[in-house]
């Protein structure tokens, strides 16, 4: 007997998330359709409301509830030093390596050609605008250590080379071909640390 048209379609929208294959999808369709209706009405609720109540900060890009975010607005933090990331969440992992006290810049992607990913699809222009609107003096380019990564920050040192501006990378330490999210917060440090200028 096939399972009911209801809980297939949940399986189906719930396989879409990032980490769920179809086996996880149907066990969590399963478990929901016999679990207490409040409790699946509050998750459905949490869901709705968190998409509704968060947006990009429009300086940074990061994920806020309101724009600019508390980082952009926090005048202790030094405006002359902006940390490049290319996603929102890598602003959470240096966050917790604890020493980085500079403002942040998410580029929403790599450049990959063979994704379709083309310069102008990241947020590039608007860092450059703020290169001339800001006091920033060094910008740290905190991207993963794979061939995109590379490709990126060597074309952004090129792009946003001017005179005054530094220009460093972290990468000491860093798990070849990989992300920030998989380096723990020591070596995060360490790679913020040994950053070498690319100009
Ligand atoms: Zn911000």
């Amino acid at each position: 007997m096939p399972l009911p048209e209801p809980i297939v379609s949940l399986t189906a929208a719930l396989s879409k998330l990032p980490g769920v294959g179809p086996r996880s999808a149907e066990r969590i369709a399963l478990h929901l359709v016999q679990a207490e209706s409040a409790q699946v009405r509050h998750l459905a609720e949490a869901m709705l409301a968190a998409r509704e109540r968060i947006r990009f900060c429009d300086i940074c890009g990061s994920l806020t509830e309101k724009s600019p975010c508390a980082i952009c607005e926090d005048t202790r933090r030094d405006a002359s030093l902006v940390c490049v990331v290319e996603k929102a969440v890598d602003i959470l992992s240096i966050e917790k390596s604890g020493t980085y006290r500079g403002k942040f810049h998410v580029l929403g992607g790599k450049i990959s050609p063979l994704d379709g990913v083309e310069p102008d699809d990241l947020r590039i222009a608007e860092l450059e605008k703020r290169l001339g609107t800001e006091p920033i003096q060094e910008v740290i380019i905190a991207l993963g250590t794979d061939v995109e990564g590379d490709a990126t920050s060597n074309y952004l040192a090129k792009r946003l080379a001017r005179s005054g501006l530094k220009i460093s990378r972290i990468g000491f330490g860093l798990p070849a071909g990989s992300g920030l999210e998989f380096a723990d917060e020591l070596t995060l440090n360490r790679a913020l640390e040994g950053r070498r200028e690319m100009n």
